[in-house]
């Protein structure tokens, strides 16, 4: 019999996978954007030596062009640089990032990666050269292992196992059972939160991309996987150009530029202690936001 169910099984299987595949990628839309998108430059500008220096000039836009959302942006951040976003609900900063990865094109100014027009770039081109980690860990119902080559697809399992320990995973992947070959369940419910971060971040990694999106997850973990998490981060992020969509005290601590965003513009931007001794906007959203964090993030 089981000879008979087994190919069914896995053809129930894939089908899954499929499922959650679409679910997932219009998960990411709904982050993103799905409306129409402009068209491609017919030459388009070469991406493979971008060093990943983001350029925000006087930037406008609307999702409808009456009621602008980003007012006369303007920003510099050099390759490398970790950038968080911080900024009450509806300020813009997911906005900020749907613009730069071209998913609406802005109504005037210009963004400029590496001092070219990012609709000089063919949108594939443009898109990847970014890795996103999001809030929603978008895993699939497959072992480990393939989950984490997502982000390579040709990755030799050497490059992988090189990811997962600078993702801080693979301990804990090589302590289970079936080690890399664990089957994720369908919610990967299997594995806890943490871990799920874990293996996400770990495939951002493998997929090393120039500059990277992270939307921070807000749910709480143990502090030692948030040790975990903090450190595989700051591998992730080491060289590359960071946006940062901040919840947690630490990565606006040890950021290199906070953009402090309000009704789509940045009112301040510097360091933390910068923003701190300016007494303004910054301190208020940090005492009212962040000082509750500031035991368990120091
Ligand atoms: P934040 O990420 O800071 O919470 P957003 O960038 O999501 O802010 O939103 C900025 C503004 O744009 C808000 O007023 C929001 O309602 C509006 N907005 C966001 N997405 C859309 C959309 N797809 N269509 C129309 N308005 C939107």
């Amino acid at each position: 019999m089981r000879q008979f169910t087994q190919p069914i099984a896995q053809v129930a299987n894939i089908s899954n996978v499929l499922q959650q595949t679409v679910a997932a990628a219009e998960r990411v839309f709904e982050f993103l954007a799905e409306e129409e998108e402009p068209a491609d430059t017919a030459t388009p500008a070469d991406t493979s030596k971008v060093k990943g220096a983001v350029r925000f000039d006087n930037v406008h836009f609307g999702y409808n062009p009456e009621k602008p959302v980003i007012n006369n942006f303007t920003a510099l951040v050099q390759p490398g640089q970790k950038v968080a976003i911080v900024g009450p609900t509806g300020a813009g900063k997911s906005t900020i990032i749907k613009l730069l990865m071209r998913f609406y094109d802005i109504q005037s100014g210009a963004i400029l990666i590496d001092d070219t027009d990012i609709r000089d770039f063919a949108r594939n081109d443009l898109r990847s050269l970014f890795g996103m980690v999001l809030q929603d860990t978008w895993l699939y119902n497959n072992t480990i292992k393939e989950n984490i080559r997502y982000g390579k697809l040709d990755a030799t399992d050497e490059e992988l196992y090189t990811a997962a320990k600078a993702a801080q995973v693979d301990h804990f992947i090589r302590t289970l059972p079936d080690g890399y070959d664990m089957v994720l369940n369908e919610e990967a419910s299997n594995v806890s939160q943490g871990q799920k971060q874990l293996l996400t971040i770990a495939r951002a990694i493998l997929s090393n991309p120039q500059i990277l999106i992270l939307d921070e997850a807000t749910s709480s973990v143990d502090t030692r996987t948030e040790i975990l998490i903090q450190k595989a981060m700051a591998n992730l992020m080491k060289g590359r150009t960071s946006f940062v969509i901040a919840h947690r005290l630490s990565t606006i601590r040890d950021a290199d530029l906070i953009f402090v965003m309000k009704d789509g513009d940045i009112i301040e931007q510097g360091t933390h202690d910068e923003l701190l001794a300016r007494g303004g906007f910054y301190e208020n959203l940090y005492n009212s936001q962040f000082s509750e964090g500031e035991e368990e993030a120091s």
